[in-house]
């Protein structure tokens, strides 16, 4: 059985993703970079989702000398011209700071009124194998941004996303209805076929 590692030390995004290959009748073994825990994360230098999921792919498969997926994603708001994107996790300076970030992007939308709030959730998931060959894909969740957050499921910027056709935030669906429509579900679910392409 092949073995393909997932670039991340997220353990729901192992499970996602594996659920994802399953589903798909894909018999690969899925490992997180977890198992190989001498790896260092490599920096995001990249300037799109794409390019830093493509960096983190080719690291880990240069590693580890085994095929290796990665994703980046983020949240794109109109009225920011795509803000806060790359820049999601640290949105208000410090890495990871959910609720700062969150905080930060509804005081900077506070004047923006209902019709004007659009703003989508965009993933990239790359596959890369060790002999530099790549693939990469994009999946969005398009929606409008509430003025208070909703929902205590999910994370990020969850509570304020509402998906279009939605009445509910992302962090008031749960996990199984938000990664059946989620940019992240949609990316690794349009990679399968490059998987299965590339690894047979
Ligand atoms: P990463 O791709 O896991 O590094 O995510 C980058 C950042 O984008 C996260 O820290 C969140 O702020 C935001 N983000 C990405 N995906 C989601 C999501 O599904 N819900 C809410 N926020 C998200």
């Amino acid at each position: 059985m092949t073995r393909l590692i997932l670039a991340t030390r997220n353990a729901g995004k192992v499970t996602e993703l594996h659920s994802i290959l399953a589903d798909a009748g894909l018999p690969h073994e899925l490992v997180g970079a977890d198992a190989y825990p001498d790896i260092p994360d490599v920096k995001e230098t990249g300037i799109t989702f794409a390019e830093n999921a493509l960096l983190k792919a080719h690291a880990m498969a240069r590693a580890t000398g085994l095929p290796a997926v990665a994703d980046d994603s983020g949240l794109c708001v109109d009225v920011l011209n795509g803000a806060p994107g790359i820049f999601s996790a640290r949105w208000a300076g410090r890495h990871g700071d959910d609720e700062a970030n969150l905080g930060l992007l509804l005081a900077q939308l506070s004047d923006i009124e209902a019709p004007h709030r659009g703003a989508h959730f965009a993933c990239a998931a790359a596959l890369a194998l060790p002999d530099g060959t790549e693939r990469v894909v994009e999946g969005r969740l398009l929606g409008t941004l509430r003025r208070a957050p909703a929902g205590t499921g999910g994370f990020g910027y969850d509570p304020v996303l509402q998906p279009a056709g939605e009445s509910r935030t992302c962090a008031e669906l749960t996990a199984a209805e938000k990664n059946a429509i989620s940019h992240r579900g949609q990316a690794f679910r349009a990679l399968v076929p490059a998987v299965r392409e590339m690894l047979g």
